[in-house]
């Protein structure tokens, strides 16, 4: 909840800063064009084409920042994933799987798998939580290898 939380907060600041942007762009471009009766609607100037053509444009950029961010952020808390590694292989992918890389939180709270090739349509990331006590699993790994 926190995490979708963020996320509709950030849209949300986007949307408020855009909008008074804006708003700042219709009070700073120049009056439209009138030809004796007739006035031009806004997107029958130049001027004010262009600039809301830059206006959009920049607007999904930010969209895709906000995106982008909240897809590599933890899921419990919030802090930005770090140490990408690598795995699978191109050239050994029968035996190594796919291309995909692994980013982690650095508390411990989960890893992201980012799939870097999509065979069957679009395969989504896989977030896999980790247990709250990061201790037991390197005791099962100590336990276990002495077998
Ligand atoms: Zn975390």
């Amino acid at each position: 909840m926190k995490y979708w939380g963020y996320f509709v907060s950030k849209l949300l600041v986007a949307g408020i800063v855009f909008s008074g942007i804006g708003i700042g762009l219709t009070k700073l471009l120049p009056e439209r064009t009138t030809f004796g009766d007739f006035t031009s609607e806004p997107w029958q100037d130049l001027p004010w084409t262009f600039a809301f053509m830059l206006f959009g444009l920049t607007f999904l950029g930010a969209l895709t920042l906000v995106v982008i961010d909240q897809r590599f952020r933890c899921r419990t808390c919030l802090r930005r994933l770090r140490m990408p590694v690598g795995a699978g292989a191109w050239d050994k992918i029968f035996r190594l799987g796919s291309p995909q890389t692994e980013w982690i939180c650095p508390f411990g709270h989960g890893t992201l798998r980012v799939f870097e090739i999509h065979f069957t349509g679009h395969m989504s990331d896989a977030w896999r939580p980790h247990d709250d006590n990061i201790w037991r699993e390197l005791e099962t790994l100590s336990t276990t290898s002495k077998d």
